[in-house]
């Protein structure tokens, strides 16, 4: 038999120890911990089709020594035929791409040619994905490294379960892993907007672009975040995809402290995988590349309210991108 006192006294000690170590109120330390993997598409640069070599050379290694500034491990994702000027490899872009894996960046493949599973017959695709390892595995395989990650172009994965059942079997057989993305965004937006003010010279626009670019993208985490807490109860390991462009490689330092002052910690790919929201069920075949966040929602029958308050790309940065819509 417990007295009184004692009775009361082992009360007080529980509530006391309760409150200071948190006892009988478990953490989740998944909530506590805010992690994101950084992706790079379209190496060596997303903007091949627009600049000179020489100009690549200056925009990739600028975005380079400013992803090595910040210590973290990213994955890029290759396109082979920007490596190509009028149809023939041109060595010196070759280079280019060499120096992201001599920076110990790891490379993925995203096809040759960044075709959409959802416009292309299977077999078609199928070619673009063996024809888009041509070059790059070798240059891995002459680091000690594994060609391993796949991205789908436009993160379209195919109008049928059929079809996407099909390549991802593909993909198993030929010893990827597919990337997927879940803060997906409109970067490639406000890229182009940053090209047309440039183009102008008007350096004022340019800034606005970026500064914009900033906010936009911060209300993106913060909307992905709120969607993560309410399907999964927690913050899952998130993915972000970004593009080798030159508007990265002048904002990517103020990205990455945004992101810090969000409480985010920079993760590996491998690392963000290994969270098992990544083996939600998704059978979504709808027309966009959207993101896996969304896909699981979907999947799980949410209805339009679920994806309210997603922001949007001003209206200034799509006239001065000369783009229609999202
Ligand atoms: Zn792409």
């Amino acid at each position: 038999m417990i007295y009184p006192l004692r009775k009361i006294f082992i009360l007080l000690a529980l509530i006391t120890f309760s409150t200071i170590d948190g006892y009988s109120q478990p953490i989740d330390s998944s909530k506590s911990v805010k992690s994101i993997s950084i992706t790079f598409d379209d190496l060596p640069l997303n903007i091949a089709h627009y600049v000179s070599t020489e100009e690549m050379k200056t925009i990739v290694e600028r975005l380079i020594s400013k992803i090595r500034a910040e210590g973290m491990p990213v994955v890029g994702f290759v396109n082979e035929n920007k490596l190509e000027v009028d149809g023939t490899l041109d060595v010196q872009r070759l280079n280019i791409l060499k120096t992201w894996l001599d920076s110990g960046i790891e490379l993925g493949n995203h096809t040759y040619s960044h075709k959409s599973a959802n416009s292309v017959p299977v077999i078609e695709y199928e070619r673009d994905i063996i024809h888009g390892e041509k070059i790059i595995k070798g240059l891995m395989v002459d680091r000690g490294m594994k060609l391993r990650y796949f991205r789908h172009p436009f993160l379209m994965t195919g109008r049928s379960m059929a079809v996407n059942n099909e390549i991802t079997k593909f993909l198993v057989d030929h010893g990827y892993t597919v990337a997927p993305v879940t803060i997906d965004n409109s970067e490639w937006i406000f890229s182009a907007a940053y090209d047309q003010a440039k183009k102008k010279g008007n350096t004022s626009l340019m800034m606005i672009v970026g500064q914009e670019y900033i906010k936009y993208m911060k209300a993106k985490l913060q909307y992905y975040e709120r969607q993560s807490e309410k399907l999964f109860g927690r913050q899952i390991n998130q993915i972000l995809l970004i593009h080798s462009n030159r508007l990265n490689s002048e904002y990517f330092t103020i990205l990455c402290t945004m992101m810090k002052d969000l409480g985010y910690k920079f993760t590996t790919l491998e690392e963000a995988l290994k969270d098992t929201a990544y083996s939600s069920p998704n059978t979504f075949t709808g027309r966009g590349g959207i993101s896996w966040l969304d896909r699981w929602a979907i999947t799980q029958g949410k209805t339009k309210e679920f994806f309210a308050d997603e922001p949007r790309t001003p209206r200034s940065i799509l006239q001065l991108a000369k783009v229609d819509s999202e």
